[in-house]
């Protein structure tokens, strides 16, 4: 699964977290914050207490926005039913514009691509694509699109927060998800700052 990327645009500091966390608890005492690559050993331990305890809603006040570009219309399906998130989607009425552009050569320029697709599941794709041209010369892109396949490759902003994406780490980095949607897991972890990965870490090793 080529060309996929996952790029994280902007983040809040881990500091939000652990004021909600010191408020909760009256303990600013205990402070030992310097900056967000030293957030202090009291700190630590505090956040990974309250992560273990289930007391997860001192995270929310972190919260990340990514952009997603090349992933399939297939994963955004599912990536959209992880309702404790914000998205912005390219709309297919601009992705098919790009079809017009000139000749269609690869269908891995349009769509994912599984490891496991032949030449000839490949030119089967590439059929699909050059009818897919065919209709959106013929009718308005809102008519055509519905012969877009499900690998067709699209863009999106995430934007979600620290708790939400524990959620969707747990269930998407997961053997049993589907290999599109873990793969984007996978570099959705590999984009975070590594001062957060505290909040991710026991759902990450061994992942
Ligand atoms: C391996 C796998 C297979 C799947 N197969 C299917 C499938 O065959 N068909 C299918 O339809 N979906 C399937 N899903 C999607 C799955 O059912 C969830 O919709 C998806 O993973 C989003 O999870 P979520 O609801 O926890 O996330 P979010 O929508 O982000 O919700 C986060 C959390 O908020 C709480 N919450 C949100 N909304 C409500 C609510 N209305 N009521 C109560 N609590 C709420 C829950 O605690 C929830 O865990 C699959 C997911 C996985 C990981």
């Amino acid at each position: 699964m080529k060309n996929i990327t996952v790029e994280l645009c902007s983040h809040s500091p881990v500091r939000n977290a652990i004021i909600g966390a010191r408020t909760c608890y009256k303990s600013f005492d205990r402070d030992d914050y310097a900056d967000e690559r030293n957030i202090g050993e009291n700190n630590r331990k505090l956040l990974k207490r309250l992560i273990a305890l289930g007391h997860e809603s001192v995270i929310e006040h972190v919260s990340y926005t990514f952009r997603i570009k090349g992933a399939s219309r297939g994963f955004l399906q599912q990536l959209v039913r992880h309702r404790i998130a914000s998205y912005s989607v390219q709309s297919t009425r601009y992705t098919l514009k790009k079809l017009l552009s000139g000749a269609i050569v690869d269908p891995a320029e349009f769509c994912v691509i599984p490891e496991e697709f032949t030449q000839k599941e490949r030119e089967a794709l590439l059929g699909i694509l050059l009818e897919l041209k065919r209709a959106v010369k013929k009718f308005p892109n809102d008519v055509a699109k519905y012969l877009l396949p499900e690998s067709f490759r699209t863009e999106l902003v995430w934007t979600i927060n620290a708790r939400s994406l524990r959620n969707f780490l747990k269930l998407r980095l997961h053997p049993a998800a589907h290999f599109e949607i873990r793969r984007v897991a996978e570099l959705v972890v590999e984009a975070l700052p590594e001062e957060h990965l505290i909040l991710f870490e026991d759902l990450v090793e061994g992942g």
